[in-house]
């Protein structure tokens, strides 16, 4: 089987599935976008499934199109990682598949936005629709502070910072849920333990073993179907009074903590299951 990795810069996940690939006996296709060139008027099969592990959104979707375009199979799908990129598309998936999730408003201008505290009160979270990490969202305890950060996002040049996107607060205990997803298994989940109320490991978030239940591999298997399946990691908070909430979806999944304190080994399940689909 001929596996294409496509990548940015190789981090110790991409090094490491390439490893096994190579291990297990099968060939991989380096793809390294940045000294790559696609051309688009000459599509042809080169690779028997791909693995997308760039960061960056837009050359990952627009590579994956290329591939999946030439007959190659990209884990993830094509459609799945434009609804996880952008984090209304997922809601919209998640809400319409009946999967419980906190209250959710967008709005156009900072005039809608500034009536979106009398549906869900303070403390409320806003946040970027697009972006990981954790980054550019707030929590937000009163009007004069959200009047700040949206006058900021007002003066942002680019458009997305004026999709007010803005969410009940989910009184967690200090942690979340990521609960990981391959195929139709739920091979493995972590606590992201945390002061803040970003729990991203990337602000400091610690990741501990979670231990899985029923209810918890249901919603995420769920959760992962609606947007269209593959490798995910599914965030869950805990809301002390309706239990399990889903709060977004990733389509491109950091493993490297989760190698550290389970133990478990991601890469060999996404591997395995990226042959599977080869052979499909
Ligand atoms: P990102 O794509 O940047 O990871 P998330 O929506 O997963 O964005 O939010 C980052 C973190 O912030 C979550 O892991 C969670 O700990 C916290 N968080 C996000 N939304 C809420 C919320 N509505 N209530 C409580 N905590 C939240
Ligand atoms: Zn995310
Ligand atoms: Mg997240």
């Amino acid at each position: 089987v001929i596996i294409a990795m496509i990548y940015d810069h190789p981090r110790w996940e991409e090094k490491h599935m390439i490893k096994l690939i190579e291990e297990l006996g099968h060939e991989v296709l380096h793809v390294p976008l940045r000294s790559s060139t696609l051309e688009l008027s000459n599509l042809k099969k080169i690779a028997d499934v791909a693995i997308q592990r760039a960061i960056s959104s837009v050359r990952a979707i627009t590579s994956t199109a290329f591939f999946e375009a030439s007959g190659t199979p990209v884990v993830n799908n094509l459609n799945t990682q434009i609804i996880c990129d952008n984090k209304v598309l997922t809601d919209l998936v998640l809400e319409k598949h009946g999967i419980p999730r906190p209250k959710t408003f967008v709005a156009y201008s900072m005039e809608e936005a500034m009536k979106i505290p009398e549906k869900l009160g303070f403390p409320l979270v806003i946040k970027p629709i697009q972006g990981s990490w954790g980054r550019l969202q707030a929590l937000v305890s009163d009007e004069e502070a959200l009047r700040g950060i949206l006058e900021y996002r007002e003066a942002m040049p680019s458009p997305q910072f004026k999709v007010h996107y803005m969410q009940e607060y989910i009184k967690k205990p200090q942690r979340d849920i990521r609960v990981f997803v391959v195929g139709d298994r739920v091979p493995v989940a972590i606590y992201r333990i945390s002061q803040n109320w970003r729990t991203n490991t990337a602000l400091g978030g610690r990741a501990e073993k979670a231990e899985l239940n029923a209810e918890l591999e249901e919603i995420a298997l769920k959760a992962a179907k609606a947007v269209g399946g593959g490798v995910l990691g599914v965030d869950v908070v805990e809301d002390p009074e309706r239990g399990y909430l889903v709060i977004e979806v990733n389509s491109n999944v950091d493993f490297k903590n989760t190698y550290r304190v389970t133990g478990h080994d991601l890469g060999k399940d996404i591997v395995e299951y990226a042959i599977e689909i080869a052979k499909r």
